[in-house]
């Protein structure tokens, strides 16, 4: 593709389309969010909805790769149209432009190619049709090796009339979903692995913000596989927008349950602990579920038996978009996000630190109960001491 050609992108949209009454929100949480991941580009950029379509101008030079590069982060948008944007001069000037496009676009190759003309403004002096034959007869006398196929063109050469004369024949995907923040709003249990970072970003996909937490054990855990954490939330705030990741001191409550507690349950029982913390912070933060990075017999505390009992200290749900997710198809994706090569960095987390060599994988929910209950009052303080080591860490660009 020639990238110089153009000043102006078609941003679409699929999904936010079908929102009836509704659609508006969506179209404008699209719009901001364009602004905003344009904010840090070079050059000057303005959105512009029309009926239908959202239109991407650039006012000045501006470095193409960058911006297809941010935009393809940008849930909601399903393709991303580089477009020429022309004055009405008359449809002699058009079918030169659009003669000096197509060469400029693919040279002399042989190709196959239809011209789909779309009228939006009636008063054009020629319909659809008549444009569709008249710039499709300019595009094949001006090099042989070009030949016509309505059915299935190599390139569909679209021509949108419109207050100006739009021409594209080009879409880059879009990573498709809804646009963050008309889904309302979910605590990540964010941990430095390849799993819990992948699920953030579905959850973001579906059209919610979020804000993470992560708990540490100094020093059994490092400043290094905080930094990962916090490194890992900016990658998925560049989808997201702004994360507050809190970071919460956990080592004082695993060491209790080490020392109280059967080992073999320790995983199952420092996991019911997280989520308790998680759920206070999610219900102060207003968020309306928690999230994590489970996914069904990945490891002994995430077999059915142990979600019962990790979900069961939880009121708000639990979203796990991963449950049904092979590890394959997981590492897949945090590739393709761009976590993966951090989330594989060696650092300990503190769940590897206190694992037992056999834990339980059918605990049962009356027995974790009766064994947590030797913590009862000495977990309190601990809790609030917890609480209070709340570090919140800002990542992503407002
Ligand atoms: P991940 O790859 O996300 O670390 P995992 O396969 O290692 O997942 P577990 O360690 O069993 O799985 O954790 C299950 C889920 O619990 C994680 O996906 C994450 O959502 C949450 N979690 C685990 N450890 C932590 C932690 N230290 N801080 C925050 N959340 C955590
Ligand atoms: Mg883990």
């Amino acid at each position: 593709m020639n990238n110089k050609l153009f000043r102006s992108f078609i941003i679409k949209y699929a999904e936010i389309g079908i929102k009836g009454r509704n659609r508006y929100l969506f179209e404008n949480a699209l719009i901001e969010h364009i602004e905003r991941a344009l904010k840090g580009c070079e050059g000057d950029f303005t959105v512009r909805k029309t009926p239908g379509r959202i239109f991407l101008d650039a006012g000045s030079d501006f470095d193409f790769d960058e911006v297809v590069e941010r935009l393809q982060k940008i849930f909601g948008i399903v393709g991303i149209a580089p477009t020429l944007t022309l004055e009405d001069e008359g449809f002699e000037v058009l079918a030169k432009q659009v003669v000096s496009y197509f060469h400029d676009m693919y040279g002399d190759r042989e190709v196959t190619f239809k011209v789909n003309a779309r009228r939006n403004r009636k008063n054009y002096p020629k319909n659809s049709m008549e444009i569709n034959c008249d710039l499709g007869e300019a595009i094949l006398n001006a090099c042989p090796n070009r030949k016509v196929d309505v059915h299935r063109p190599e390139i569909m050469l679209e021509v949108e009339i419109r207050d100006h004369i739009y021409v594209y024949s080009e879409i880059l995907p879009g990573p498709g979903g809804m646009p963050v923040g008309t889904g309302g709003h979910g605590m990540l249990l964010l941990s430095g692995g390849i799993d819990s970072p992948v699920a953030g970003w579905m959850i973001a996909k579906r059209g919610v913000t979020i804000d993470a937490v992560y708990f540490h054990a100094p020093p059994y855990t490092s400043e290094r596989a905080k930094q990962k954490v916090i490194d890992l939330a900016r990658i998925i705030s560049a989808y997201t927008g702004p994360i507050h990741l809190h970071i919460i001191n956990f080592t004082d409550i695993q060491l209790r349950i080490y020392e109280k507690c059967p080992h073999d349950e320790l995983t199952i029982i420092m996991r019911r602990y997280m989520m308790r913390i998680a759920e206070k912070l999610a219900i102060d933060s207003g968020a309306l579920g928690l999230i994590t990075g489970e996914s069904i017999g990945q490891v002994a505390s995430q077999t059915m038996a142990s979600l019962v009992a990790t979900n069961e200290v939880c009121t708000l749900p639990v979203y796990r978009p991963l449950i049904a997710f092979d590890k394959q198809d997981i590492v897949e994706i945090s590739e393709r996000i761009g976590t993966y090569d951090t989330s594989i960095l060696p650092y300990e987390d503190c769940c590897t630190i206190f694992v037992a060599k056999h834990p339980v994988t059918k605990p049962n929910v009356n027995v974790i109960r009766r064994h947590e209950h030797n913590l009862d009052a000495e977990i309190e303080p601990l809790l609030e001491a917890a609480y209070a080591s709340d570090e919140v860490v800002t990542v992503g660009e407002a």
